[in-house]
């Protein structure tokens, strides 16, 4: 072989063989000297008929008989590969090498990318998604320890809310400060019974040091 269509044996065989008509062949030795172009014969050249063989400048597109299409050159028909001049019916889509390249296969293949595409889509979106649950997952966590160790003030003024000293506890002592309780300072009364400072003991159980009472350790509000 001397290219991967052309037997040595088909070179100098007295038939001009257009698959031999390369560099590599010898241009088909001798056989295609009396030829336009390999393929194109003298009563190809003078039919009626657009042989594709012929349309191609050496033979003059076959002696103006072709209208494949302008800028079509009959090589291309043979160049096992699609080219877009000839791809079109007139051309019989390049001679059947656009196979793969005729309007329809193309939608498909527009189709085929369009929905790889998607299919990438829904893939990063599912990962994004994943990672909310997660987020949201984590946040629900803090949520709860939130809700199990440290009190919010809302809930503190809730259950114990401040009042003005009652008049027997003035000049007694807070446990936690260990001032006196003055006229002027709110009290807050545990259910236990026991009085602090208001916010003596609003930050104690809002900064989570203790959520029980210092002197008795019960629940403020139970
Ligand atoms: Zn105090
Ligand atoms: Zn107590």
């Amino acid at each position: 072989m001397c290219n991967s269509q052309c037997l040595w044996a088909m070179v100098n065989n007295t038939i001009c063989d257009l698959q031999c008509y390369t560099d590599d062949c010898k241009f088909d030795g001798d056989d295609c000297d009396n030829y336009c172009y390999p393929g194109c014969t003298n009563e190809m050249i003078n039919n009626v008929l657009c042989d594709i063989e012929c349309n191609n400048e050496e033979c003059q597109y076959d002696n103006f008989m072709c209208n494949c299409t302008s800028g079509c050159h009959s090589s291309l028909l043979y160049n096992d590969k699609c080219d877009d001049a000839c791809n079109v019916k007139s051309c019989n889509y390049d001679n059947d090498q656009c196979k793969d390249e005729r309007p329809i296969i193309r939608i498909l293949r527009i189709c085929g990318f369009v929905i790889a595409a998607i299919q990438l889509c829904l893939i990063i979106l599912t990962i994004i998604w994943y990672c909310k649950m997660d987020c949201y997952t984590n946040d629900y966590r803090i949520m709860n320890v939130e809700e199990r160790g440290i009190l919010n003030l809302m809930e503190i003024n809730k259950n114990i809310p401040e009042t003005v000293c009652p008049v027997n506890l003035i000049n007694k002592i807070c446990a936690i400060c260990f001032e006196e309780f003055k006229e002027e300072k709110m009290i807050r009364k545990l259910k236990c019974e026991h009085y602090f400072h208001s916010e003596c003991i609003a930050q104690l159980l809002l900064n989570g040091h203790s959520s029980t009472c210092p002197l008795c350790n019960k629940s403020p509000f139970k």
